[in-house]
């Protein structure tokens, strides 16, 4: 089957073909479409079910979207489905450092750092037929950003089960236990058993 990935990102695109070998992955650009369609939901699934059903729109074949996000439970879910603009001044996209910033500095001296990444993925089929999963990854957000791997929040998400950052994962061991490889996993299981 040929899927479409709802997603500009080389590196995704490696990690789901490698997921699922029998199945030819396909970036919008690599067939010269634009794709970049205005995230107005309010929820990881939302935003999901947008990028799905507008790369649908124009390809008229199976798609594979996510959204993922960092949540922090002081900061009442912050910075969720903003975590690639938080930190930017009038809402552009900045640089992760700017996220990681803002983030460090609304837990200053906060004792609960509690914390967890959450993925949405969905397979539309068409219009009317889709799965869909969404799973996280439980941390803690450190003091200080540790380790250069990864990217975005990495820096500052410590895993219990590594007694590392993301950030100082390789990256078997960060898709070992992602919010994204776990529904990657799950929802490749769902694609194998069509
Ligand atoms: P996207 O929906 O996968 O594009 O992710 C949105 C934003 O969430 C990214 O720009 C990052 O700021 C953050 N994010 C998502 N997943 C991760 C991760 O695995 N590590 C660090 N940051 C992440």
């Amino acid at each position: 089957m040929k899927i479409y990935l709802a997603s500009g990102n080389v590196n995704k695109k490696k990690e789901v073909q490698e997921l699922l070998p029998s199945h030819k992955i396909v970036l919008p650009k690599e067939e010269g479409i634009d794709f970049d369609p205005e995230e107005t939901g309010s929820t990881f699934f939302e935003n999901s079910m947008i990028k799905a059903k507008a790369l649908y729109g124009i390809v008229q074949a199976p798609v594979l979207a996510d959204d993922s996000g960092l949540c922090v439970d002081f900061l009442n879910g912050a910075p969720g489905i903003h975590s690639a603009r938080y930190g930017a001044l009038n809402g552009e996209h900045v640089s992760a450092e700017a996220g990681i910033n803002k983030v460090l500095e609304e837990l200053k001296g906060v004792k609960d750092r509690s914390a967890r990444f959450a993925c949405c993925m969905i397979f539309l089929l068409n219009e009317d037929r889709f799965y869909s999963v969404q799973e996280t990854c439980e941390g803690n957000i450190t003091e200080a950003p540790s380790g250069s791997g990864g990217f975005g929040y990495d820096p500052i998400f410590f895993v219990e089960e590594f007694g590392k950052t993301f950030a100082e994962l390789s990256p078997e061991q960060k898709n070992s236990v992602s919010h994204r490889g776990r529904a990657l996993e799950a929802i490749t299981k769902l694609i194998e058993g069509l």
